[in-house]
């Protein structure tokens, strides 16, 4: 099933709430040509989670929708594969940083596949751009605004940047001078001088540079690799609303103070999500990675809906009957397409069907231009589903409405790319990970059933079902069919002989 391609939409502009303005601004090049973005990428040290990956889909909402008028953009996504979380965990399972992050990088890019997340044009890994990182510390340092503490670590001084918080728009008022900070975690409401170097401890990963044996702090990674790839001043930041203090605070403190030109224009955060009303935590037992929930059964699909469909600014809580909503509006989408493509009908326009497919496209477009509100992008879309069903079941629907259907469809999915049906995948490839991992016992019975049967199996069950139907046997055509459905298999009659489908 090919979704087909959209038309051309541009320009449409897009106007994105901007935290450093705090209104919504309209998101244009600087240099009237490319967007040029950075979006703080994962920490590597664990698989990721739906809180994260909630983040790096609302920026790919972002990515998709700017594409689809016609924008070009060069994005930068860093990879966090030193830091205080991983040298821990590896220093417990006994390796070395180095051979601890892969597993985890790699993880993460399936993951993404599985969301259908776009890759950015640019991935950059700390452990890859130390000599950017060290360069940067002792522009600062000539600049006054590094200072070297007695064992060996440098730190940014923090009195030497007086527009320190002027993103999060914190009151800082009662900032000790001097006090520092040198783990990655932060207290919320403190503002110090912060690390940007850590000097070597025994027995940790380190470099020998010019300004010292050691490793990067965490923020200079951002600094240093955004500059690096998309120069001093660019179009927009974005990550998750945590990282909004202290971590973008410091990164525009470190690059602004050795450019003194804005580092980024624009600033998009993205709102947390929340489980079952709570804040997502191991010990509350309600903490879902993207595998968690592919083991008990749902689509990468509907993960992704669920992620999307609350807009990026709203506080997303994430319900099992969310997740459930999305499965079914994603069915209702499929089964519509399918209704479309596979139908007969007589040439020509009906003028209602035709102004309808325009106003939804409009609408949709309109609502993703304003600060990408996905929820209002979709009411649109399945008002015109229902009144384009009706129309077909009255036999009002025509060739032509179909074409400007799909076309509105088409722009749908250039965003939200759930029609076309990529699901089985991600599935194959989380059960094939649960049974190297260990984790079989977690996965949801139906599921393994439903991958049990190869498609030798289920093609000669449907041929016996075929058989048994043309002997009058009904009931053993009834009980094959119930059997298969039961393995989420479908069987469909058509015309032209027996279909069958994995649900
Ligand atoms: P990390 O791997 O912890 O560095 O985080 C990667 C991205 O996920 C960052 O942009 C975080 O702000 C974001 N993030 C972490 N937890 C959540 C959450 N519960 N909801 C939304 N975004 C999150
Ligand atoms: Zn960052």
């Amino acid at each position: 099933m090919n979704v087909s391609k959209p038309t051309d939409l541009r320009p449409m502009p897009l106007r994105l709430f901007n935290t450093l303005t705090g209104q919504l601004d309209t998101l244009v090049p600087m240099d009237g040509a490319t967007l040029r973005m950075y979006a703080c990428g994962p920490t590597v040290y664990d698989y990721g989670h739906i809180g994260n990956f909630r983040t790096f889909l609302q920026i790919d909402v972002l990515r998709r929708f700017l594409e689809l008028t016609g924008m070009r953009i060069h994005h930068v996504m860093n990879i966090t594969d030193v830091d205080d979380k991983i040298i821990r965990n590896a220093a417990e399972a006994g390796i070395p940083i180095s051979e601890y992050t892969p597993r985890y990088v790699e993880a993460f890019f399936e993951d993404m596949d599985a969301l259908r997340i776009e890759r950015p044009e640019q991935i950059a890994r700390a452990t890859g751009h130390i000599p950017r990182m060290v360069e940067l510390v002792q522009k600062l340092a000539a600049a006054g605004a590094a200072y070297r503490a007695e064992d060996g670590s440098w730190y940014f001084r923090l009195s030497a940047f007086p527009a320190y918080g002027k993103l999060s728009k914190k009151d800082l008022s009662g900032m000790e001078d001097g006090a520092r900070v040198d783990v990655d975690e932060y207290e919320k409401d403190s503002a110090r001088d912060f690390a940007l170097w850590k000097a070597a401890k025994p027995g940790e990963t380190a470099w020998d540079t010019p300004i010292g044996r050691g490793r990067p702090g965490w923020h200079i990674e951002c600094s240093a690799m955004a500059m690096e790839y998309l120069g001093e001043s660019f179009d927009l930041h974005a990550g998750g609303e945590d990282l909004m203090f202290p971590h973008h605070e410091n990164e525009i403190a470190q690059s602004e103070s050795v450019t003194h030109k804005q580092f980024a224009r624009h600033w998009m955060h993205v709102r947390f999500l929340l489980v079952d009303g709570r804040k997502m935590s191991k010990s509350e037992g309600n903490f879902y990675t993207l595998r968690d929930l592919l083991l008990k059964g749902y689509k990468a699909s509907a993960i992704r809906l669920a992620l999307i469909s609350v807009p990026y600014r709203h506080q997303l809580n994430f319900t099992f009957d969310g997740l459930m909503e999305a499965t079914n509006a994603i069915e209702r989408l499929r089964t519509f397409h399918q209704r479309l493509v596979k139908g007969a009908f007589a040439a020509g326009e009906s003028p209602q069907i035709q102004e309808a497919a325009q106003r939804a496209q409009a609408d949709y477009l309109a609502a993703l231009g304003n600060d990408l509100n996905t929820a209002e992008a979709r009411a649109p879309i399945f008002e015109l589903i229902r009144s384009a069903n009706t129309a077909i079941d009255q036999g009002e629907f025509l060739a032509g409405d179909r074409d400007a259907i799909l076309a509105v469809l088409a722009s749908f999915d250039a965003v939200f790319d759930v029609i076309e049906d990529h699901d089985a995948e991600p599935t194959r490839k989380a059960l094939a990970w649960a049974e190297q991992a260990g984790r079989m016992a977690e996965v949801a019975p139906e599921l393994v059933a439903r991958q049990s049967l190869s498609d030798e199996a289920i093609d000669a069950l449907v041929a016996e079902r075929t058989l048994a139907k043309k002997q009058r046997n009904f009931a053993r055509a009834d009980q094959i069919r119930n059997e298969l459905a039961e393995k989420g298999i479908v069987i469909e009659d058509a015309k032209d002989g027996v279909r069958w489908k994995r649900k």
